[in-house]
């Protein structure tokens, strides 16, 4: 199929501003077209960052949703502080940036010949990036089959099940129980469970007179940011929350509606389960994962695949053994989007890729209106060949305030606008 013929059968889906998949979108001639999957945190700064560093370079942005919504703030729309609207967005402006955005599921590569395959069609390209995010390890736990993924909604990619565990929180009687589990480490951002906790105790405390929290952690401690949110369940959430170290989930059992422990059996009202995590699908799909492995290696200067050549891996399915000591954060996967995205122009223009850095500021309500935060600075080390955080720029707030929760709505407006605008 030509490209002409693409375009005429192009104008549907993803709103008026994007295409459907063409059965094969063929390279041209000048051999400079970069093939970004995934349009969540990473991929769409990629996209919109290989554009700005060089308008020539043509792009294709492949996406399997309609639109993009943001996991970052959904906590607030599950306690009512926000609703899906204020973290749902179109592609339209980087469509209108020349980024051809098409929807598709990507399920196969041939890196050889450089193309990737869709359920609709192949796209071929000269470099492709990779930001799949996560999926979710329900292999471990007995008993977890159709039923229990219904019954016990995760909400940890935001969508559907954001709106599910909304609508069972609202549902909720005065004095009923809502159990909620943290998932083991390496998972999507590690305080996003406890600011989760901190909005959902807030929510009780306003809403539902009586009611609890219990929250099963597998860890001996809060993974991040602990002792703020210690000194704020201290001060406001006593007799609501009963946070329980050292949990690890065996089983769930739909029918009865329990979850439990190796010692223990749990019922609740609302139970929302966050399972352990690896690398998005897609990851495993291209052979980016080496085998019995739930990460992607990279190449610390240019985060390229050390697997499959020509093939760049960002956000969250990245190994940070290899990557660096970066948390998994939407504010990481836009930094890495940025190097990808620097590395691949340089690339294709035959120059070196640029020296990375990567910057985190991650923030949490602990309340209906204060925050946290913490941030964290990194940089390619030449002598040690690796990315390291620089200590003396990471730091934690030196308490909680509604001015940060002011700057965490913030934060989430400029980083959208940086991705998409
Ligand atoms: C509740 C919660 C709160 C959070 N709060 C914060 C915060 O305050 N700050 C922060 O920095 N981070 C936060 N995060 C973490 C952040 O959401 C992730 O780190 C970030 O989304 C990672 O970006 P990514 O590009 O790797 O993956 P994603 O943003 O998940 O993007 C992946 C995209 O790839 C698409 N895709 C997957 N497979 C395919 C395929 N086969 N074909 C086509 N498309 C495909 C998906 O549809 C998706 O759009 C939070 C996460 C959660 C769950």
């Amino acid at each position: 199929m030509k490209r002409r013929d693409f375009i005429k059968y192009g104008a549907v889906g993803l709103g008026a501003v994007s295409l459907c998949a063409p059965n094969v979108f063929a390279a041209g001639h000048n051999r400079r077209r970069v093939v970004v999957v995934g349009g969540g945190y990473g991929g769409a700064t990629a996209a919109r960052y290989i554009k700005l560093i060089d308008s020539s370079v043509e792009v294709i942005l492949i996406e399997k949703n309609d639109q993009f919504i943001s996991c970052p703030i959904s906590n607030w729309v599950l306690v009512g502080m926000k609703r899906m609207s204020d973290i749902s967005f179109g592609y339209q402006g980087l469509a209108a940036r020349g980024i051809q955005v098409i929807k598709d599921e990507i399920i196969g590569i041939d890196a050889k010949a450089g193309y990737v395959q869709g359920r609709k069609g192949k796209v071929e390209y000269d470099r492709l990036i990779v930001s799949p995010g996560i999926d979710f390890r329900y292999d471990l736990i007995e008993g977890f089959d159709d039923a229990a993924r219904k019954m016990f909604p995760h909400a940890y990619k935001a969508g559907p099940q954001t709106v599910q565990l909304q609508q069972e929180l609202q549902a909720l009687q005065p004095g009923g129980t809502v159990l909620m589990t943290v998932p083991d480490n390496a998972y999507r951002c590690p305080p996003g469970p406890y600011e989760r906790a901190s909005l959902i105790a807030d929510y009780l405390q306003k809403n539902k007179k009586g009611s609890k929290l219990v929250i099963l952690d597998p860890h001996q401690k809060i993974a991040s940011k602990g002792k703020l949110f210690k000194a704020a369940w201290d001060a406001y959430y006593t007799d609501i929350i009963d946070y329980r170290t050292e949990e690890i989930i065996a089983s769930v059992d739909a029918k009865k509606k329990t979850i439990s422990t190796y010692e223990e059996e749990f019922k609740a009202d609302v139970i929302n389960f966050i399972p352990d995590q690896k690398a998005g699908k897609l990851a495993f799909d291209l052979g980016l994962i080496p085998e019995k492995k739930l990460w992607a290696p990279v190449k610390p200067l240019t985060l390229e695949s050390t697997l499959v050549p020509g093939v760049h891996v960002i956000g969250d399915a990245t190994d940070s053994l290899s990557s660096g000591p970066m948390p998994k954060s939407g504010f990481v996967a836009n930094s890495m989007g940025k190097v990808a995205a620097a590395a691949v122009v340089a690339e294709l223009s035959g120059k070196k890729a640029p020296l990375p850095s990567f910057a985190n500021t991650c923030y949490s309500m602990v309340s209906g209106t204060e925050a946290i935060f913490i941030t964290g600075v990194y940089k390619y080390d030449l002598a040690a060949g690796k990315n390291i955080k620089i200590k003396e720029a990471s730091i934690t707030s030196p308490g909680r305030s509604a001015y940060y929760g002011k700057c965490a709505d913030d934060w989430a407006t400029s980083i959208w606008s940086d991705m998409l605008s």
